[in-house]
């Protein structure tokens, strides 16, 4: 039986690839077997079935078992399911959307961009062919503001539900409503053609759904067991130290010790991963040659779809593939050929502190369901073992699931998107797990001192227009007052600089050199203007001199590239919106008072001591040790970003006058003494 065989679908799902177009008499068919042979098209007529019968369904399936892959193909089969509209396949993350519809493009043997496409913030490969749409939670969220009936879907998968990141949750109470609008008036698409009712798939890799069936109304839960092999665990006996260093040694004895099979490692974001790559690579530079070659491959957000591909690539013979990876890898993207696991335990969490307002990204120890996925992508295809790199005592200390990221996060871009949805009440929106009230009225509170509620709540032009931004509220409201101070062109900038990763390279092992590179291009007032001198700088260059300039600089080209594209989208955004693009030529200071005028949360001022105390909440906190202000602190700061490491570091630091606080954020410092 097809079902039973297994293993060799990493061939021919990269031949399909590179056949951009109709496959091959072989290839299609390659490609059809692998796809029956998935544990979801034994669920097939079942499903489908079921999704025929309700508006809503939920599914629940194993990591791999081809939900995302393969539900939206078979949905797009069913004319009387779609009415010919759109399906809408919603993920959390950004690299799932674009990796999967590449791969479902491949399977449908079109061309990326046409029947199958995808759109995430900045970017949109979708046409009017488009009918398996692929997007992030957040994008559908704003065409929803734009179309309150969602007219051009007939269908909406939200994937990765379990997830429950805070655009999936927003996503489903919105949904909701999306759902009852439809059915209640009537609703018309594009043509004047009553729309449908909206169908709605929810989908998810954990088995935790009474949540999501009770707040559909009790909506049918169809379950899709797949195969899954015993995985043998294994824990270290002390808590260890240095977790990279733990990772290298267990990846190298996995190779030493165990029969062939890739290795797939958790690790928590870009910059260990690629520091543990080069260690993994320097170290296979110059194993012996009994053992197996290892090829080591990253998977992060921040890698461009061509590299992410690669960890895609079937494993020649006498190499054993090793994945370094981010929780991407937990349930969003499945690799095959992963026998080995090796887990860190932890994951970066961005965290919002509510009464700062201020996010900040937290190392933070795994749930168990999450350290069950981990180790669940091990067993995928035969049985394998799973390294933990923590001890099995502290397994009972960790969270059951992982917390909504609504209850741990900003909700101001939630509560102006609500508002611009024209839900004023936003105390009574469907939320599957509603978030403090007090935390609601907070971002309420911000809101206003933002200057984008008028005094009954409702959202004014201000408030209308950071709406329709891609930005953070906070940021959004940076560029509105960048028009009045006269420097959108510079501000829209630095804006984009901060949207992208880092651009400034550092290696752990040459930890000394990265303020060098930084300190080349200093500027004396601080971290944001020196990102918009590195952006300007890099801009200046043509093609082929930017890549010489960055290795001079010790500046991640690619970082850079995503930056200016970044820019591009938030100009086009602006112009859309009316904003003068107007430049301040080198009155820099305009900048920093347009940062301000959105940030004014984050700015904080120096202490006795040399530490420094943020304004609003009193809150303690050092300079990086990577900003260019390390040195010689101001009195007053603006900052970008909190991290916590054995201290509270603030990252991205520029030095302000504290006069303009109550200048330029009235609302909230003119009852204080900030002079
Ligand atoms: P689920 O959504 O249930 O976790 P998927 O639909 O993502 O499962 O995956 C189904 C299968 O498709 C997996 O075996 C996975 O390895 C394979 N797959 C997905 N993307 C690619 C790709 N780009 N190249 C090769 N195989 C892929
Ligand atoms: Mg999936």
């Amino acid at each position: 039986r097809e079902g039973r065989e297994r293993g060799g679908g990493d061939a021919s799902t990269s031949d399909a690839r590179k056949a951009n177009g109709a496959p091959t008499g072989a290839k299609r068919e390659e490609i059809d077997r692998v796809r029956k042979s998935l544990p979801i098209y034994r669920a097939k007529d079942r499903l489908m079935e079921e999704i025929r019968k309700s508006e809503t369904v939920i599914i629940i399936g194993e990591t791999g078992s081809g939900k995302t892959t393969q539900i939206p193909q078979y949905v797009y089969e069913d004319m009387t399911l779609t009415n010919g509209l759109m399906i809408g396949v919603t993920q959390p993350r950004r690299v799932a959307a674009v990796s999967v519809s590449r791969r479902v493009a491949d399977e449908t043997g079109t061309a990326h961009g046409t029947l199958v496409g995808y759109a995430i913030r900045f970017e949109d490969v979708s046409s009017e062919e488009t009918r398996i749409k692929f997007l992030t939670d957040g994008m559908l969220l704003r065409e929803a503001v734009g179309d309150p009936l969602l007219s051009k879907y007939g269908v909406i998968m939200i994937d990765e539900a379990h997830e429950r990141t805070l655009q999936t949750d927003f996503l489903l109470g919105t949904i909701k409503g999306v759902q009852r609008r439809r059915r209640e008036s009537l609703g018309e698409d594009q043509y004047g053609r009553a729309l449908p009712p909206l169908r709605v798939i929810v989908m998810s890799a954990t088995l935790e759904a009474s949540s999501f069936s009770k707040f559909f109304d009790g909506a049918p839960v169809i379950y899709s067991r797949g195969r899954t092999f015993p995985v043998e665990m294994f824990y270290t006996e002390e808590p260890e130290e240095d977790y990279l260093d733990a990772a290298m040694w267990t990846v190298l004895q996995v190779n030493e010790e165990e029969a062939a099979g890739d290795v797939l490692v958790f690790l928590t974001g870009q910059e260990e991963i690629e520091s543990l790559g080069r260690m993994l690579r320097e170290k296979a530079s110059e194993l012996p040659s009994n053992v197996l070659k290892l090829n080591v491959v990253l998977l992060f957000a921040a890698l461009p779809p061509e590299e992410q591909m690669k960890v895609f690539e079937p494993t020649p013979l006498g190499t054993r593939k090793v994945v370094l990876a981010t929780n991407i890898a937990e349930t969003s993207l499945t690799i095959n050929g992963i026998r080995y696991v090796v887990d860190s335990g932890l994951s970066k969490l961005r965290t919002h502190h509510p009464r700062s307002g201020v996010d900040e990204l937290l190392v933070t120890p795994i749930a168990q369901s999450q350290a069950q996925q981990r180790a669940g992508r091990a067993g995928r295809e035969a049985p394998g073992k799973c390294f933990r790199l923590y001890t099995e005592e502290i397994m009972p200390s960790l969270e059951k699931y992982v917390k909504p990221e609504l209850l741990r996060t900003n909700l101001s871009g939630v509560v102006l998107q609500l508002k611009a949805m024209q839900v004023d009440d936003i105390l009574s929106f469907p939320f599957i797990d509603p978030p403090p009230k007090e935390a609601l009225l907070r971002s309420l509170e911000l809101l206003y001192s933002l200057d984008a509620l008028d005094d009954d709540g409702k959202l004014n032009d201000v408030g209308k227009k950071m709406a329709r931004f891609p930005l953070e509220p906070m940021a959004a409201r940076c560029v509105i007052a960048a028009e009045i101070e006269g420097c959108a062109i510079e501000t829209l900038a630095v804006l984009s600089m901060l949207s992208t990763d880092s651009v400034f390279q550092f290696s752990r092992e040459a930890d000394g050199q990265k303020n060098v590179a930084r300190h080349k291009l200093k500027r004396k007032e601080g971290d944001h203007l020196t990102l918009l001198r590195v952006f300007n700088e890099f801009s200046a260059c043509s093609p082929k001199r930017s890549r010489d300039w960055c290795r001079e600089h010790q500046i991640n080209h690619r970082a850079m590239t995503k930056a200016v594209k970044i820019n591009e989208q938030l100009t086009r955004a602006a112009m859309s919106q009316g904003i003068n693009l107007t430049s301040c030529e080198d009155d820099f200071t305009l900048v920093l008072r347009s940062l301000v005028s959105g940030f004014f949360m984050n700015t904080a001022s120096k202490e006795m001591d040399g530490s420094f105390k943020v304004f609003t909440t009193g809150q303690k906190l050092t300079i990086h040790p990577s900003s260019v202000m390390f040195q010689s602190p101001p009195e007053t700061i603006l900052f970008n970003e909190l991290v916590r490491t054995n201290k509270m570091y603030a990252r991205d630091v520029s030095s302000i006058k504290k006069s303009w606080l109550s200048e330029l954020a009235s609302k909230t410092f003119s009852r204080r003494s900030t002079n």
